[in-house]
């Protein structure tokens, strides 16, 4: 098989072509490197195996030419490149809304031309603003004000499943759409504000923690590799066709939970260090206090569920720290 990844030389998008790339699938990425970068790919680029197996491409999913010819010769797409992480949304609005709602247009268009089924990696942000647990597909939305920046990444997003799902009953197009929650792993940078990669990076160099607001704001977490099994299923899926599919962990924690397991972890000397919400992000931001996964649909469609517990988690993306430091 021939798999289409956007974004691809991104933190999952790569886990997911060294996936494909073990399956003997053939690879082909298209990515920006805004926030990708080539040494997520570097080794699968290094490995004889995937000579001829692997193609690069450092190119924007703007581009109609590109998205033409690798939409064109390839069986199924992942359209995984967007604007990631909450720091780059706030520090770059403009260029994080053009990217996630014309880019996804664009290659929703181009799989409509040649019917070629494509996944959307949405976000557990669409969800908005919830305290209960846990979010379930057909919950409601609660988004804050327009003024609160962060809100127009989950408006992006939603507004491309929309349009993915548009395309689904207007066109017949095979559209997955996947809600990731927080995924994390070895490879995931901590420069986009991602919180484990920082503490991590943080205890191990034995500086402060930055606790962003009083730390009872929770989050569950999920493997990476148990997010590529979990795409990869659902795309083989027709189950999953026209669908919206969370993707999610197991275990909710709190982020002050997270920064004393850690430190506890790396056995490091560093203090917690509480930051005001506006200190990080400055006045126009919000934070999602709360948010659990239900994958009682992925189960059901797939028959597999993310199930690696916190500590797995943290001790794989410890490990995989010390070794690249
Ligand atoms: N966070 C934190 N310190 C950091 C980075 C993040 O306390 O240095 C918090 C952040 O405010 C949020 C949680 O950790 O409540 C998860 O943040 P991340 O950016 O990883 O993902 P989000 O779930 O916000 O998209």
């Amino acid at each position: 098989m021939r798999v289409l990844i956007t974004g691809g030389a991104g933190f999952i998008g790569s886990h997911l072509a060294e996936a494909h790339l073990e399956k003997g699938d053939d690879v082909y990425i298209i990515d920006d490197l805004s926030t990708g970068s080539m040494d997520n790919i570097r080794s699968l680029q290094k490995n004889t195996a995937y000579k001829d197996k692997l193609f690069v491409h450092i190119n924007t999913i703007l581009n109609p030419d590109i998205l033409l010819d690798l939409t064109g010769i390839c069986d199924v797409v992942y359209h995984l490149a967007a604007a990631v992480g909450v720091k780059t949304i706030l520090d770059k609005p403009l260029e994080s809304i053009v990217t996630n709602i014309q880019g996804t247009e664009k290659v929703l268009e181009m799989c409509n031309k040649f019917k070629k089924r494509v996944l959307i990696a949405s976000t557990s942000e669409v969800y908005g603003k919830h305290m209960h647990a846990p979010l379930v597909e057909t919950d409601n939305i609660i988004y804050g004000p327009s003024s609160k920046f962060r809100w127009s990444y989950a408006a992006s997003k939603l507004m491309d499943e929309f349009t993915a799902l548009a395309h689904h009953r207007t066109n017949g197009l095979e559209v997955v759409i996947a809600r990731l929650f927080n995924t994390v792993g070895p490879r995931q940078t901590g420069a986009y504000g991602m919180v484990i990669p920082r503490f991590i990076a943080q205890a191990l160099n034995n500086e402060s923690i930055t606790v962003f607001g009083d730390g009872t704001q929770t989050r569950t977490f999920t493997y990476v590799n148990d997010v590529v099994a979990s795409l990869i299923a659902l795309m083989a899926s027709d189950q999953a066709v026209g669908e919206v599919t969370n993707i999610g962990g197991v275990e909710e924690v709190t982020i002050l939970e997270l920064a004393q397991k850690i430190i506890e972890m790396t056995k490091s000397s560093s203090k917690i260090k509480f930051i005001p919400y506006e200190e990080a992000f400055g006045k126009d931001f919000e934070d999602m206090q709360r948010r659990v996964p239900s994958t009682e649909k992925l189960a059901r469609i797939t028959g597999f569920a993310p199930d690696k517990s916190l500590e797995f988690i943290l001790t794989k993306v410890i490990e995989s720290n010390k070794v690249g430091s």
